[in-house]
C-alpha cells in the first residue's frame, strides 16, 4: 500500500458495524482514493447499500472502510495498521462516541460525535440499539 502525501488523523468508530468488523473499534485514515496505490489482492465486501470493506486476500489483513456513493465516495478510511507507527497518525475524533462499550475508553482529548450527530450529517446503517 503506497500513499502519496501525509496521513490525516485517525478517526475511530463504535458503531455496531464497525465494532463486529473490527472486532472492538473501528480506526481509520482518511485518504482521497487518488492517493492510494497497491499491488495485493484485495477484496471488498458491500457491508451496506452505500458502502464496502476491504481486505487482503492473502492474509486478511483489513485495509479500509469506504463509501461507494455520496459526497465521500472520493475517500478510503485506510487501516491505520497498516502503516509503520500508524504513519505517525494520531487519534482525534471517536464517531458514535454514546456507543462506546463500558469495558475500555479511548482517552485524551478527543473530538467526540455522537450516534444522533453523526447521522444528522452522515450515509449511515440504522443500528439496532
Ligand atoms: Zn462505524
Amino acid at each position: 500500500m503506497d500513499v502519496t502525501g501525509p496521513l490525516a488523523a485517525i478517526s475511530a468508530c463504535h458503531c455496531d458495524l464497525c465494532t463486529r468488523w473490527s472486532g472492538s473499534v473501528q480506526m481509520g485514515i482518511e485518504v482521497p482514493r487518488a492517493r492510494v496505490s497497491y499491488k495485493g489482492p484485495i477484496r471488498t465486501y458491500a457491508s451496506s447499500s452505500f458502502a464496502e470493506r476491504a481486505w487482503c486476500e492473502t492474509c486478511g489483513t483489513a485495509v479500509w472502510f469506504a463509501d461507494t456513493e455520496g459526497e465521500n465516495a472520493e475517500l478510503l478510511e485506510l487501516a491505520p495498521g497498516l502503516f509503520d507507527g500508524f504513519g505517525g497518525a494520531k487519534l482525534a475524533r471517536v464517531v458514535y462516541a454514546d456507543r462506546a462499550p463500558s469495558n475500555f475508553a479511548l482517552a485524551g482529548e478527543l473530538e467526540r460525535v455522537s450516534k444522533a450527530d453523526y447521522e444528522a450529517r452522515a450515509l449511515h446503517v440504522e443500528d439496532k440499539r
